[in-house]
Formats: C-alpha cells, structure tokens, sequence
C-alpha cells in the first residue's frame, strides 16, 4: 500500500505538533509537555508528588537552608509570587491558621509589641487599599472625630485605646474621610469587621446607640 499525501501530513502532524511521553507511553500535543521534557506534565507532577510525600522534610530543609543563604533573592521571589497569586496566598494563610492554632496563640501571648506592629503595619496595608476608595482625611480632622465621642469607643463606650473605625468598611466601599471614621476600641472594631454597620450596632447596642452614632457621623 503506498503512502498518499494525506498520510504525509497525518506523520508531518505527528512529527511536529506530537510527542511521546516515556511515562505513561502516550501520543500528546506538545503543550502537554513542558518544554524540553521527555515525560508529559501529567506524570511529571505525579513523580513530584510522590517526591514530596517521601522526602517532603529534606526538601523543606534544603529550601530553608537555600532561602537563608539568599535572603535578598528569597524575598523578592516571594514578593512576586504573592503579587501574582494573591487568591492562593490567602488559601494557604488560611490553612496555616487552621493547621497551626495553638502555635498562633502561643506566639500571640508572648509577643504582644510584635503583635501591635503587626497591626500598624496592617493597618497601613489597609490604607493603601482603601485608595481606592479615595477619601483622606488629616490628623486633625481625626483627632476632631476623636474629641467628638469624649475619646471613648464610639460603641460600647469604653475608655481604652483608640483604633480609627471605618463605619462603612472599606471593603464595602467606605471612604476615608469625616462622616465614615469613627473612634472604637480594637474588640468592637474588629468584631464590627466587614458586617453591614447600622444592624451591627443595633443587634450589639440597641436602637439608642445606633442613633447616637448616626447623629455623630452626621454631625462631622
Ligand atoms: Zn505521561
Ligand atoms: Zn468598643
């Protein structure tokens, strides 16, 4: 039987968009492969799995090791890596968290300043988000805020400190600016969190709260 022009360009096909894959023996598209590989991606990710599994603490010992080494080189790969994943960055912090509880609390007890630098340098990250919201406000026009609730948490009255309260959350899209900022103590700002403001208030404080805080957000 002799080869006619359609079973060329079937080989022609095959030589040039195909691959074998030395694994798994199968004919794949060359994007199945990663560049200049022999086995396709499929099994190669299967064989780094199974690496992982068997000898996952020397990796992580060589990486540390690697990382400490470097630690310019580190941050900087990390950096990118965060930028670019920030949904799987949040993932994996979240597993963290849930993995490792008691050590969290454990680190929180005795590292109390940390634990407030932390929280600054948050709050910044926060800040630098909520540009996008616009709004600005001075330290004056803040302390103004401040003096208008007698310094005390504008919620549950306590005369502890101050943290600046966005009553819309930024996530929702509250602006930095008068009428949105509120003084509050860390406990109700953090529990108040992302919640839609006026039933939070409500449900935690009542109806005569929420109006006192309404008419100090009015008043600003
Ligand atoms: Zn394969
Ligand atoms: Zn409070």
């Amino acid at each position: 039987m002799r080869a006619c022009s359609c079973c060329y360009s079937w080989l022609a096909f095959i030589f040039l968009f195909m691959k074998t894959c030395r694994v798994c023996l199968a004919a794949k598209p060359l994007d199945a492969f990663y560049q200049s590989k022999s086995a396709c991606r499929i099994c190669l990710c299967a064989k780094e799995k199974r690496r992982r599994l068997e000898k996952g603490d020397e990796i992580r010992a060589k990486a540390r090791a690697r990382n400490a080494a470097n630690p310019e080189a580190n941050r900087t790969r990390v950096k990118a890596w965060v930028a670019a994943n920030p949904e799987r960055r949040r993932r994996n912090a979240l597993a963290y968290a849930r993995r490792n509880m008691d050590k969290i609390k454990k680190w929180t007890r005795e590292n109390p300043e940390r634990l407030r630098e932390g929280k600054r340098r948050n709050q910044a990250i926060r800040k630098a988000r909520q540009c996008g919201n616009g709004g600005n406000v001075t330290r004056t026009g803040w302390l103004t805020v401040v003096a208008s609730s007698g310094g005390k948490c504008v919620y549950c009255l306590a005369d502890c400190r101050i943290t600046v309260d966005h009553f819309i959350p930024i996530r929702h899209g509250g602006q930095t600016i008068k009428g949105n900022l509120l003084p509050s103590c860390q406990r109700c700002n953090s529990q108040k969190g992302d919640r839609e403001p006026r039933s939070w208030v409500e449900a935690q404080f009542g109806a005569p709260a929420l109006a006192r805080v309404l008419s100090l957000l009015a008043a600003a």
